[in-house]
């Protein structure tokens, strides 16, 4: 699997709002969408205030964007969990959306292992995580309650670790999961509601883009 390589800040300025993908970054002054809050580009200045000018599909399609940057998916997984969602009892954009969140690199950013899902990612991609105890090395794989998640043993010693020890417990987590910060272990205690993910983002927008 593939990884956006580009400049992470214009995906910000692109969808026109935060997308917090760059850590402590996004918080502070250095944070290049309250210098430039407007769409990359020559003609970026001339696209503010578009959204009224914007057609359906444009809207859809921003809001299906949005929602892939934020959680750092590619469109041909992206579709294909739109497809899993779609056969899923429930409604259809609140169950991508929760799967998305059920990722394993979401929830090892939510448990505040990491500073953003990025980072979370290339955690698991190096082997520092284990699920239910077992190495989990595929930062797609999907998350279900109950499911342990743990840094591996041997990664402790790792200066990253290390110094993690000191600053996780500072870190909020969601209350859809448990953790122990001085174990650097999380549990999945269940599915999250609508209310505990993003409120920024519009899945209804997404279904209608897939539904025309
Ligand atoms: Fe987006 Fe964070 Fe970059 Fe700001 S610092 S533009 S929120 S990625």
């Amino acid at each position: 699997m593939g990884k956006y390589t580009g400049p992470v800040c214009k995906l910000c300025r692109r969808e026109g709002d935060k997308l917090f993908l760059k850590g402590e970054r996004c918080y502070g002054p250095k944070c290049s969408f309250e210098k430039r809050g407007y769409a990359p580009g020559q003609h970026g200045r001339n696209k503010q205030g578009r959204s009224e000018r914007e057609s359906d599909y444009a809207r859809q399609l921003r809001a299906k964007q949005k929602v892939r940057r934020v959680y750092g998916v590619f469109e041909r997984q992206f579709r294909r969990y739109f497809g899993i969602a779609r056969r899923t009892t429930g409604m259809t954009g609140l169950v991508l959306l929760q799967t998305l969140e059920l990722r394993l690199d979401s929830v090892v950013y939510r448990l505040g292992f990491a500073v953003d899902r990025a980072q979370a990612r290339q955690l698991v991609n190096h082997g520092h995580i284990r699920v239910n105890g077992k190495r989990a090395d595929i930062a797609s794989m999907i998350l279900r309650p109950g499911d342990v998640v743990t840094v591996k043993e041997s990664a402790r010693q790792n200066t990253y670790f290390k110094e993690l020890l000191d600053v996780v417990d500072k870190r909020s987590f969601p209350s859809w999961i448990d953790r122990d910060g001085k174990a650097l272990t999380g549990r999945v205690l269940r599915v999250p509601d609508r209310s505990e993910i993003d409120g920024n983002l519009n899945e209804q927008l997404i279904v209608e883009y897939y539904s025309r």
